[in-house]
């Protein structure tokens, strides 16, 4: 095997480095992964320039990376479910399997969750990498490497319709149209929805939401009230929507999905924004609007490949950019920000569609 174990590891603040780590050895559970491909997440980008997301806070070197396809190259003893040579998308957090959350099936929840790339667990833009053979997902030959990559984003935004109930007939408001909004809307699009409306602050990334199909878009104003754009929704919907999706994490934008959504309806935050934040509490509680986060995702991860694999959702329409390993320092800079009208920015570890 190669000796060549080039890593992107984040030391602190705008201080992203490229270097050789050791080939990781394997658990007996474990595979060790030869690594394709990674997209650049908003979170990736934010500890670069933060060193912090919340609690989680940048305290040593941290490998970044966590949109992950790979290939395997080695099996821990007691891996029967894989084989070497098995192209897999990696859900990137591994619960403890024990405590109550784990065992309720709530596994997102679990306060042992290693995840990668959130401080202190290290991610997985590197050219090798270990990982729980249970959370790799085998991917069918004609889902690429990228797609693979592509099932994190797309099981935020299927959790996120789960949680908002999303079905058949569903009127729906996602506000943001960014990587997670535009996945949301595919989501929601393959769960049923028959009317999704979608909202953004750039007129080019609701150019995009309207060519994966969203049946209105909305460009905000910023000197609107919640209260008026909310009005503007129901116009254009010709009545309220019965879910709403925060995309972006802006606080005028848990506002505006309180307002808008009709009585007895669901909001479901899912960006990720202010720690605190003005909500019109009294305006949902008295129209019964439920109000629900959302953390990740949890048993989503089966269901996007299936998404892709059949066809329901072309995620593939979000990669705007591609970049070898060695420029991650570009690839960062282009997601950051938002070069060339850059949406999902693919890092490559091995040259493009080697392993397709
Ligand atoms: P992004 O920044 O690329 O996209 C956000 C989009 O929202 C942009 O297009 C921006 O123009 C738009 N926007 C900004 N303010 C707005 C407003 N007031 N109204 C409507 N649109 C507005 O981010 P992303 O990668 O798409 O992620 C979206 C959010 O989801 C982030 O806050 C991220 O942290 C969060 N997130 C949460 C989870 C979770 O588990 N809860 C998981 C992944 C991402």
């Amino acid at each position: 095997m190669a000796k060549d174990n080039l890593t992107a590891v984040l030391h602190g603040i705008e201080d992203m480095r490229l270097e050789q780590r050791p080939i990781p050895e394997i658990a007996d559970d474990e595979v060790l992964l030869a690594m394709d491909s990674v997209g650049i997440c908003g979170s990736d980008v934010h500890y670069l320039a933060h060193g912090r997301i919340g609690d989680f806070v940048l305290t040593k070197p941290m490998i970044i990376g966590h949109e992950s396809a790979g290939v395997v190259a080695k099996l821990g003893k007691k891996v029967t479910t894989l084989k070497v040579g098995d192209r897999v998308a990696i859900e990137p957090g591994v619960p403890c399997r024990s405590c109550d959350h784990c065992k309720l099936g709530k596994y997102n929840l679990c306060p042992g969750m290693v995840f990668c790339a959130t401080p202190p667990y290290d991610g997985n833009l590197t050219r090798y990498y270990k990982h729980a053979a249970d959370f790799c997902f085998k991917l069918p030959d004609h889902v690429t490497m990228e797609e693979g990559a592509l099932l994190e984003p797309l099981s935020v935004g299927v959790h996120a319709c789960k949680r908002a109930e999303v079905t058949l007939g569903s009127k729906v408001l996602i506000l943001g149209a960014g990587p997670i909004g535009l996945v949301t809307l595919m989501a929601a699009q393959a769960m049923g929805a028959s009317e999704i409306l979608i909202t953004d602050l750039v007129q080019q990334r609701l150019d995009v939401a309207k060519e994966l199909g969203a049946t209105h878009t909305l460009l905000l104003k910023r000197d609107q009230t919640a209260e008026e754009t909310a009005e503007l929704v129901q116009k254009t919907m010709g009545g309220q929507p019965d879910k709403s999706i925060d995309c972006c994490g802006a606080e005028s934008s848990a506002r505006l999905a309180i307002f808008a959504t009709r009585s007895g309806g669901i909001v479901v935050v899912v960006g990720m924004g202010a720690p605190e934040v003005k909500l019109p509490l009294i305006n949902a509680l008295a129209r019964e609007v439920d109000i629900r986060g959302v953390f990740r995702y949890c048993n989503d991860y089966a269901a996007a490949l299936a998404l892709v694999a059949s066809g329901k959702v072309n995620v593939k329409r979000l990669v705007t950019h591609h970049f070898d390993i060695k420029e991650t320092a570009k690839a960062f800079e282009t997601s950051r920000k938002g070069l060339g009208g850059a949406i999902k920015v693919m890092i490559h570890v091995q040259p493009r569609d080697t392993n397709n």
